[in-house]
């Protein structure tokens, strides 16, 4: 059997993009933040994590343009080896303050976080409880890990205790949820889900890789719930709000200083670019010395829900920036899709397995620079098109 058998079978893209409806790995020509380009069609940009609106920010912007000037474009190498700047360690001190812990560890990726984290911290006899709609890479994380792997359903809390009272007592724990759910903008359950850990004796960490510059004034979804002493462990990314290239963790210090010395995916990959990492900084800062806008991105999830709920469409649990539109059906979440990006608006379809089949949606989010013509704009265009496809 040719081990390449099943990529000759694999024709469904192809038959997609001939007919028109692929959405995916579509090559921006350019990308302002808000507005984007594609063969010379411009679009108002409502599927990026850009939240803050910072990777055109001048600040952000100068401190990548710096750090290339006076470190050069890549450390070739790993943190635990040659690539260790001081501004690694710089980063991740202002990062542990920003979420309210005492260390913090930088990775090259987000997805390295959570593989390298979670599995770190999985022994043979130890059990990882995930929420069913966390993120594909704390998935990825915990099959790395030599633990068992318990799911609950989605923020269900009687299964999540079925699921707890299941674990034999000698079992070391650890609850990983996502703080913000990436595909839907709904929180976790947080005061609810602490209560279960230490009622059951397990550890538990959020991934903020949605949360950190949007809820808790910034500082995330366990500053929100008044919770950041509870919660033992905080990841999150630099591809969103910090308009960057990488992520941390933070914690405990000797938790931490564990992980930095067991993560395979810190140690055998190299560390972030000085660029990213001088950008991520530099995001930081921005975040701390203009407030408003978080206070913005905040107000601008709220036009739009309240903009989408008064039209008739089903926005399910949404409280963040994070706008799904729910359209159940594959077919027409396509056809609204490319209608959309037609009328010049660019958003993401979302279907199974991302979703839960009957889930299907569009995923909107938003950024503090949009303005609000966009913004209405975007909102006329779904009315428009919403009426054309038979959702509203
Ligand atoms: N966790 C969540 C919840 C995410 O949405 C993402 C990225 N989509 C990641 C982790 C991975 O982050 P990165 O893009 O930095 O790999």
């Amino acid at each position: 059997m040719d081990i390449f058998e099943k990529c000759f079978q694999y024709t469904e893209v192809k038959t997609a993009i001939k007919e028109g409806y692929y959405p995916y790995f579509i090559p921006l020509t350019e990308n302002e933040g808000t507005e984007v380009t594609f063969k010379g069609h411009r679009m108002i940009m409502c599927g990026s994590n850009n939240y803050l609106g910072l990777t055109t920010h001048p600040k952000v912007r100068e401190a990548a343009i710096e750090a290339i000037k006076k470190y050069g474009t890549s450390c070739t190498g790993s943190r635990f080896l040659n690539g260790t700047l001081e501004m690694h360690e710089n980063l991740e001190a202002e990062l542990a303050e920003w979420v309210g812990k005492k260390a913090a560890l930088t990775f090259s990726t987000g997805m390295q976080v959570n593989l390298g984290t979670i599995s770190a911290l999985l022994n043979k006899d130890d059990t990882v409880i995930l929420d069913k709609d966390d993120h594909a890479s704390i998935v990825d994380g915990a099959r790395l890990g030599f633990g068992k792997i318990e799911r609950y359903r989605h923020n269900d809390l009687d299964h999540l205790d079925r699921v707890m009272r299941s674990i034999p007592e000698t079992s070391g724990k650890l609850l990983v949820t996502d703080g913000v759910f990436s595909m839907e903008g709904d929180l976790a359950m947080v005061p609810e889900l602490v209560d279960s850990c230490q009622k059951y004796g397990a550890r538990i960490m959020i991934d903020d890789a949605h949360g950190i510059g949007v809820t808790g004034d910034g500082h995330g979804t366990a500053w929100h719930f008044g919770l950041t002493d509870k919660v033992d462990l905080v990841m999150s990314t630099f591809s969103k709000s910090f308009a960057s290239l990488g992520g941390f963790v933070a914690g405990d210090e000797d938790i931490i200083d564990y992980i930095k010395h067991h993560a395979r995916s810190l140690i055998f990959s190299a560390s972030i670019t000085p660029a990213s990492t001088a950008s991520a900084m530099a995001a930081l800062h921005v975040m701390k010395d203009e407030p408003e806008r978080i206070k913005r991105i905040n107000q601008i999830g709220e036009k739009m829900r309240d903009g989408y709920k008064s039209m008739g469409f089903n926005v399910g649990k949404s409280v963040t920036p994070i706008i799904p539109i729910m359209v159940g059906d594959d077919q027409k979440t396509f056809l609204f899709w490319r209608t959309l990006f037609d009328e010049g608006v660019f958003v993401n379809p979302v279907i199974s397995p991302a979703v839960a089949p009957g889930c299907q949606l569009l995923r909107t989010s938003y950024m503090a620079s949009h303005t609000d013509a966009q913004l209405d704009r975007v909102l006329e265009t779904f009315k428009k098109v919403g009426k054309k496809v038979g959702i509203i």
